[in-house]
Formats: C-alpha cells, structure tokens, sequence
C-alpha cells in the first residue's frame, strides 16, 4: 500500500477501523517515512452485521429505495447484496 502523502512503499497495515457514522470498516495504514496515518478509504467495507440489517430490511418487504435511503448506501448495493445472499430470490 502506498502512502497517499508521499507515495513512499514503506508502509504498514495499523488494523481496522470502524467509522460509526456510517458503519463501514476501513483499513489504516502507518507511513515511516512521513509518520502519517491514512486509511484506505477508497475501498469502502461494511461489517456483515451492517449487510444483515439491510437484508433484514428487505426481507419485511421494505422497498429499496427506502432502505438505501436511511442505510445511506445506493440502492444498486441494497440490490447486489440481496442477490448474493438470496440467488434464487425474485427482486421486486
Ligand atoms: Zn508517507
């Protein structure tokens, strides 16, 4: 991973972190040359719990839409990660 302050190599992975405001994991990194931290925020990771409670939602027949709207997400990840955890299921 490449420090986004300097783009130096020597960088090491700091764990995970969880950002409460929108549920999301994010990787940090520590950078030796620079001494910063940065996280990799470009790839956005949610907790499984956080998946569940979408899916939770859509299964009481909530529509995507709405779902999208208070999980904060866009309704195209509402839809992928219904499908992946029910492939057989029909989207309505
Ligand atoms: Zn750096």
């Amino acid at each position: 991973m490449k420090c986004k302050y300097c783009l130096s190599d020597h960088t090491v992975s700091d764990g995970y972190r969880i950002n409460k405001k929108n549920n999301t994991k994010v990787k940090k990194f520590y950078c030796k040359d620079c001494k910063k931290y940065f996280s990799e925020q470009y790839e956005k990771k949610y907790t499984e719990e956080f998946k569940n409670k979408v899916i939770d939602c859509h299964n009481s027949r909530m529509s995507t839409r709405d779902i999208a709207k208070i999980f904060n997400i866009s309704p195209s990840t509402v839809l992928y990660w219904v499908k992946k955890n029910f492939p057989a299921l029909k989207i309505h």
